[in-house]
């Protein structure tokens, strides 16, 4: 696939900006991830879609991507939760963590090289304080660390913060507030009865929730980094405070380019856990709806614009997505083309959908490119099925709606043990042993196609 300039739209300087890493050919990459102390809702799940096409778009630039993703396994909301159950810290967020990552498999979302787990990162935290220390960015206070914020100038840059209201000498210690109480905030927590604790130079206690990211992300990417995404309730203190701990320790830039989403609405208010007005995965599969429409129905809305959630949309998204499927099918059926000359809208097609996805991943405008080509095709006399298939695959393989795997074809299970296996044979160069399994695959009836995003498999 041909390279595009990929223009993103960077929260630190409000304007989009043409991509290019810090190195040659590699994108590091940081996302902030789940709170495990609750099943992820849809809302939370649209912020993992987004940094999802962000990835599929970097990777057909052909970068290498190196992609992190924390999760909090501590902070006040698991330890009152772990407390309430009555079972330990860990037991309570292991459960979160694992439906978390089924959640993202099941939405077809690729999943990060490293996941970092706060809980096992303490020692790398404790170095960043240390630093904000020893550099006076930080001072102790009743057996806590907190972070000055007048110390640090730039403050306020992510989040364009009116720092005239700043109360000198106020302090916070619960990690999320709002920007009417911008005050000094907590890095190390002095241990409280019944909270789980660790040993510091500072004595004993736990940290706050900024740090870990601080100290995760730069541990795994470096010091100065590419892209660092979330949601846009982020911002503010989460990311502005990620700045100011990482700058104000290396003195060097932190992240070079910050991309936001826009929040998923129920009855046009933010869906949040303390509103009482989610929805899980699980709520959606449970009315018969796949996983992937909610993707599609996500992909229909610029990750920049709010998303009104309703259950009619999400009717209509599954519609949407069964008809493409249905196309997929019909011309992965016909097969081989005519010796005819491609008509010109195939190759427009292509291109319009790159430059859409491409202009800070612009996934309606991406779609509205494809429903166009296929309506023209419909509409053409002399069509060209496997050219047409060969550009589903393209413009899937940046939305990722499974449309090539044609999930609804009933493969059984013998067939796709034979599928996997030859996948790993394939993996491990033992191209002989593939080959035969192939064989074994026609023998029964079926047929592998091998693609750039792994095998597809007909009925014969
Ligand atoms: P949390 O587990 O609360 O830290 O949130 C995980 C991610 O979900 C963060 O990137 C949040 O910004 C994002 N998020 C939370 N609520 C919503 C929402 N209603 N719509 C979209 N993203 C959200
Ligand atoms: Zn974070």
């Amino acid at each position: 696939m041909e390279k595009m300039d990929l223009k993103l739209y960077n929260t630190l300087s409000r304007k989009k900006e043409l991509f290019k890493p810090l190195k040659k050919g590699v994108v590091h990459m940081y996302t902030c991830g789940p709170t495990v102390y609750n099943f992820a809702h849809i809302g939370n799940l649209r912020a993992y879609l987004f940094q999802d096409i962000l990835k599929r778009v970097l990777q057909k630039n052909g970068y290498q991507i190196n992609h992190v993703m924390n999760i909090t396994d501590v902070d006040d909301k698991t330890i009152a939760g772990a407390k309430a159950a009555r079972i330990s810290l860990k037991e309570f967020t292991s459960t979160y963590e694992t439906a978390f990552i089924q959640d993202l498999k099941k939405l077809n979302i690729i999943l990060p090289s490293t996941f970092t787990r706060a809980t096992e990162h303490i020692p790398e935290m404790i170095d960043v304080i240390q630093k904000l220390v020893a550099h006076q960015y930080a001072y102790m206070k009743d057996g806590s660390v907190y972070y000055d914020v007048s110390a640090f100038k730039p403050y306020g840059k992510l989040a364009h913060l009116d720092k005239k209201g700043l109360k000198a000498g106020a302090r916070v210690d619960v990690d999320e507030y709002s920007k009417d109480e911008v005050q000094d905030f907590v890095l190390w927590k002095q241990q409280k009865p019944d909270e789980p604790a660790w040993d510091s130079p500072f004595g004993k206690g736990r940290p706050g929730w900024h740090i870990e990211c601080s100290a995760m992300s730069m541990k795994e990417l470096g010091e100065t980094f590419d892209i660092h995404t979330g949601g846009v309730d982020l911002i503010f203190p989460h990311h502005e405070n990620e700045i100011a701990q990482s700058e104000a320790a290396t003195g060097k830039l932190f992240v070079r380019y910050w991309l936001h989403s826009e929040h998923l609405l129920i009855d046009k208010e933010k869906m949040s856990k303390s509103l009482h007005n989610i929805y899980t995965l699980q709520d959606i599969e449970e009315k018969a709806f796949s996983p992937l429409d909610f993707r599609y129905l996500v992909l229909g809305a610029h990750y920049r614009s709010k998303l009104n959630f309703t259950w009619q949309s999400l009717e209509s998204a599954r519609h949407a997505r069964k008809e493409l499927e249905e196309f997929v099918r019909e011309v992965l059926a016909e097969k081989k083309d005519p010796k005819k000359p491609l008509p010109a809208f195939y190759a427009s097609a292509k291109k319009q959908f790159l430059a859409a996805i491409t202009d800070d991943l612009n996934s309606p405008k991406a779609l509205g490119v494809l429903w166009k080509f296929i309506r023209h095709y419909r509409t053409t006399k002399t069509k060209h099925p496997a050219s047409a298939y060969e550009l589903m695959v393209t413009f899937d393989a940046l939305l990722g709606l499974d449309l090539y795997a044609v999930r609804s074809i009933q493969i059984p299970a013998t067939i796709k043990t034979l599928v996997v296996k030859r996948e790993e044979a394939r993996q491990k160069k033992h191209w002989l042993e593939a080959d035969i399994l192939r064989g074994e695959l026609q023998k029964k009836g079926w047929e592998v196609k091998d693609t750039a995003h792994g095998s597809i498999i007909t009925k014969r």
